[in-house]
This record gives structure tokens, sequence and C-alpha cells, in this order.
């Protein structure tokens, strides 16, 4: 299991002869450019080769015509510590995880720890903790958000602003906890807002014993920033409320993999319908009853590109820029000044499809043949996706 340190540098990476650069940004999916400098662990320059200063490079990368896209982000995971999740018992399933493309996971709550505490102090530090430890600690170099404590009664604006002090940016999701509806879960995220930590809501059935249902109207009444797992979790609202929530809300739109997939379609096609794709943010929920899904992002993308028709290169932005935006990430987008976080990608070995989007936009994954992260190679060829027809090599 390969963790690294969070100080190791990159110095001057050229990455050169990029067949296709997805940039995240939905306004603009593909950029015209095949060359990406990085110093650092940030992106310096992005353009055609000639127009960019590639000398004295400490790592070059050929990329050999493949594609690279920006590193994928997980809007919606459950670790507890480390690389192991008492949920299904599992060792090294973050660094699994970066093998599927995942450069960001973003804690919905540390809700699977064992014995976790529900008193208020209890909470508070162990969300403190969490974002400590994976603050320190990144398996795989995967960049995990954690530290979101699940809102319990009884918490007061107070707590919210200590959460802040200490550094607590995001909370669990709305309704894991004691507090489920009405004004006090209202109140608990407008003080979260009023001290800048993110918030989301479960919407759907329980996922787990001791969660309830979230209903549109709790969502609607609670106006957490992220309406969490839209398409359920793991039971869906009928597929007219999950339109109206995207009518009637102005929050994230987010899709999560261990949700109903018919309505995971249904919830970007409104979005697309309304004109604001640019709400709709993906992620796992995982580790879950279902598993650990390694693939869970590309899964995702695969299937709202080919079931819900949606331009493969959009539905990236989906998993990456979306996400970064809403969720104030220096990664995700392909431009100068963030983080060299990427994914490379070809198509699939015997795919039908002839291009790397069109083999999404029928339905199958990608391969990946090297992931990086702030500018370092984390990995090669993917042990998980299929294996891609051309991989990028490190040629000096
Ligand atoms: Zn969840």
């Amino acid at each position: 299991m390969a963790d690294v340190a969070t100080d190791a540098k990159s110095g001057k990476v050229v990455i050169r002869n990029i067949g296709l650069l997805l940039s995240g940004d939905i306004d603009r999916p593909i950029l015209d450019a095949d060359t990406i400098v990085v110093n650092d662990g940030l992106i310096t320059a992005v353009g055609k080769a000639a127009d960019c200063d590639i000398a004295g490079a400490k790592t070059t990368i050929d990329a050999r015509q493949t594609c690279v896209a920006p590193g994928l982000i997980d809007s919606h995971v459950h670790p507890v510590f480390g690389d192991w999740t008492p949920r299904q018992n599992q060792l090294g399933w973050i660094d699994s995880t970066m093998h599927g493309g995942v450069t960001t996971m973003v804690s919905a709550g540390e809700v699977h720890l064992p014995g976790r505490p529900k008193d208020i102090v209890g909470l508070k530090a162990l969300a403190i903790t969490a974002q400590r430890a994976f603050d320190n600690f990144r398996p795989g170099g995967v960049k995990v958000l954690a530290g979101a404590p699940v809102i319990e009664k009884g918490m007061v604006e107070q707590d919210f602003k200590d959460l802040a002090d200490a550094g607590v940016t995001l909370l669990g999701e709305v309704g894991l906890g004691s507090v489920k509806a009405g004004y006090e879960a209202q109140q608990m995220v407008a003080w979260a807002r009023k001290y800048g930590i993110q918030s989301t809501i479960h919407t759907g059935g329980p996922s787990i014993p001791g969660s309830g249902l979230i209903d549109k109207d709790v969502v609607l009444e609670a106006d957490a920033d992220i309406i969490g797992h839209i398409n359920g979790g793991h039971t869906a609202l009928p597929e007219a409320h999950v339109c109206e929530l995207c009518e009637k809300s102005a929050r994230a739109i987010e899709i999560v993999h261990n949700g109903n997939e018919k309505i995971a379609i249904a919830a970007a096609q409104a979005a697309l319908q309304l004109k604001c794709p640019h709400r709709v943010i993906l992620g796992t929920d995982g580790p879950a009853g279902s598993g650990v899904q390694p693939l869970g992002i590309l899964r995702m993308v695969a299937l709202l590109a080919s079931l819900a028709n949606i331009p493969a290169e959009l539905v990236f932005c989906f998993a990456t820029g979306n996400t970064a935006r809403i969720r104030k990430l220096n990664c995700g987008l392909i431009e100068v000044g963030r983080d060299a976080d990427f994914v490379f990608m070809d198509r699939a070995q015997h795919t039908a499809g002839r291009t790397l989007l069109e083999s999404v936009q029928l339905g199958d994954i990608p391969g990946i043949g090297m992931v990086m992260i702030d500018g370092l190679v984390r990995c090669g060829r993917s042990r998980n996706t299929p294996p891609a027809t051309e991989i990028p090599v490190v040629v000096g």
C-alpha cells in the first residue's frame, strides 16, 4: 500500500504528445492543446508544445496520444481512518480507487467508525481528528477531505464556530444523526454556512439502520449546499420529486454510484433540460453495503454518457471541474495555477468504440494508463480498469 509524504515536490514536469485534453470545464470541455507544464505540483502552462517552455524538466512524460483529464473527484465517500473501511472490513480501498482515476475524495461523514461518538464534544473531536489524520496521511497520494461531523440535537452556534476555527470545512450528511428535519436542520445548516462549513443532505430513504427518510420538502427546507445522493441512498425518492428538487433548488445535484441508476439518469437529464449542467457532481457513497467501488466514478461517467445520452466530455466535467468549483478545491480543472492532478486514459482494448470518448458513449469504461497527483506519478497502468490500448511513458 503506497502512502506518500504530503510534502514531496515534483519539480518541473512536462507532459507532451497529449492526444485529447479534457479540461474539466463544462463550458469548454476539450482544449486545443497537447502539452502541460507543471512546477512543484501546480500547472504552469497549457498549450501547444511550440508555445510552452519545455526545457529543463525533471520528469518528461510522452502521453503517446492518449487522453489527459483532471483527476476524478469522488464527492461522497465515507472513510474512517487510514486505508481501512470497517463497512466491508477491507484494506487498501483508497489506493484501489486511485487506480480508478480518483485523486480527491470528499467525506460525507466518518459514519462507519465503530463506536462513533454521538455526544457533542465527541463528535467534534472525531471530526477534527479525522480532518487532521487524512491531512497527514494520503493513501496512494489521494487527497481525502475528511472530518465531516454528523450533526446531533443540542448543537449550538458556538459548536459550528469551534469546528470552523479548528479547520473543519464539511458537515456529514444531514439526516444521518438525530437532527432530521425542520427548523433545527435548517438552523444548523445556516450556522455551518455562516462559518464556511459546507453541508450535504442525505436525500431519500434510509441507508443504514438509524437513518430515516428525507423527502423533497425536507431537502428544500433545510437548503443544504449539496443535495446529497439525489438518486437515493440507497432508496430514491419518486422521479417527479427528484425533478422538482432540480427545478426548485439552486443547490448542487449530487448523483452517486450506490443509488438508483434509473433516477440517476433522470436527474442528470433534468439538470440538462433546466440548463444547469454545472450543478451536477458525482460520488460513489462508498464504502457501502454493495462494497467499495474503485471504478465507481468511471462507471457513473459511462452510465450517464451511454444511457442518459450526455456527451462523454461533458460527463467527465461532472466528476472534475463541477465538483472542484462547488467544493472550492484547487484541482479538477486543467488551467494554470491548479493542482497537477491528472488521469491518463485511452480506449480499453477491444472496445467497440473507435476513440476514447466514443467508447464511453457506448457504455464502456476507459483504460487508465497513469495517474498523477501533485505532479508525481502515483501509478502506471491501472490494476483495476480494463487495459488501455496505449499508455503514457516516462521518457526522462
Ligand atoms: Zn453517504
